[in-house]
């Protein structure tokens, strides 16, 4: 369990000028406090929160494995309304539906303007939100760069449709757009997380073939089934590598897709590819990682090793709503468990834990 604030907070309402945002402090210290609504400054909007989620990178946050400084709102998966909007900003009015993606690229620099959006400004420097600068779970958020951040919500579309999309969709979907997915192709899916079931999900929207889950979770092996995967291998009862080989003639696949972050899925996905086949990669990695010569072929097997962090800003985000729109992707049912605000503390304790076959939380401010 983790530290939390037991007094009452009132919910912010009218012209208040404080809100409830859930604060860092420290590992395994988090809980809600009153802190100042944010104000925007020329070129940003301040959005009223109306739907958020919890990531697995805040878990990893909370438990000190990734630093950010105490203090600090954490969050990065965003929906809500036009609250304010800072000088220069055009386009949008108050009370606009929007959604903004994890990582809010600025548009404007080198990096972004040679397409690696996610990079802004330097390593990993997209990901401002409950990172750089304060987060979304909070009844408030300042939007940085609005004008390339927000992207307005359909009418057709409810909070819950679209607020995956921000960060898990996104990048799930990436690993099989970075790994060049072909039609007709073979792809293996490590892990069926979140993100692993929206790699799932993306492999089935770039027109593989034949999709291979592997998943020792039972919610989750008959989730992934739902998002597009033809059959689950469950590792804990078999060699996924051997059965994997065995159902594609002893060849491998053409993309493998890592969704988890270990040396073993890494290496796994390593050895399931076919000669000149792609690893796209979304783990987030510690320690060390390390190549097996053996099935990289000691560097002459023609193997593409790829990486993508979450891509963001409006236009990314436009593209997903259309998927969603038109029938394509639904992400609904990965919503497993909804809390308010209030309870957000008791929201990390079910997610982190994985309690309650839990996919991923709705956060209502
Ligand atoms: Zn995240
Ligand atoms: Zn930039």
């Amino acid at each position: 369990m983790f530290a939390t604030s037991q007094k009452a907070i009132p919910k912010a309402e009218g012209t208040a000028s404080t809100m409830r945002a859930l604060v860092f402090r420290g590992p395994n210290q988090i809980g809600l406090e009153q802190v100042s609504i944010p104000r925007p400054g020329p070129g940003e909007a301040v959005i009223r929160v109306t739907l958020t989620t919890i990531c697995g990178t805040d878990v990893h946050i909370l438990k000190g494995e990734y630093p950010v400084k105490s203090g600090l709102v954490i969050g990065h998966e965003p929906v809500g309304v036009i609250h304010e909007l800072g000088v220069g900003v055009t386009g949008y009015a108050v009370g606009d539906r929007v959604l903004v993606g994890a990582i809010t690229p600025c548009g404007q620099c080198n990096y972004c303007l040679s397409g690696d959006w996610a990079q802004c400004g330097g390593p990993i420097g997209g990901w401002k939100f409950g990172n750089a600068i304060n987060g979304a779970q909070a009844e408030y958020l300042l939007v940085p760069s609005a004008q390339a951040n927000l992207a307005k919500i359909p009418d057709d579309l409810t909070d819950e449709q679209v607020v995956l999309l921000a960060d898990i969709a996104s990048t799930g979907i990436s690993a099989a757009e970075s790994g060049e997915v072909k039609l007709g192709d073979t792809v293996a899916v490590f892990a069926q997380g979140p993100i692993g079931l929206c790699a799932t999900a993306g492999a089935k929207l770039r027109g593989a073939g034949f999709i291979i889950a592997v998943e020792s979770d039972p919610v989750r092996a008959a989730m992934a089934k739902r998002m597009g995967a033809d059959v689950v291998i469950d590792h804990t009862k078999t060699d996924a590598v051997a059965e994997v080989r065995k159902m594609t003639d002893g060849k491998g696949v053409d993309v493998a897709i890592e969704a988890l972050g270990t040396q073993a899925t890494f290496e796994s996905a390593l050895r399931v590819l076919r000669a000149g086949g792609t690893l796209s990669s979304l783990g987030v990695y510690s320690g060390k990682l390390s190549v097996p010569l053996e099935p990289f072929a000691a560097g002459l097997g023609d193997h593409k090793i790829v990486t993508t962090l979450c891509p963001g800003g409006k236009e990314r985000m436009r593209r997903l709503m259309e998927l969603v729109r038109h029938g394509r992707l639904d992400l609904r049912p990965l919503l497993t468990h909804t809390f308010s605000l209030d309870r957000i503390v008791e929201a990390y304790d079910l997610f982190a834990g994985r309690k309650e076959g839990v996919i991923k939380v709705a956060i209502h401010p």
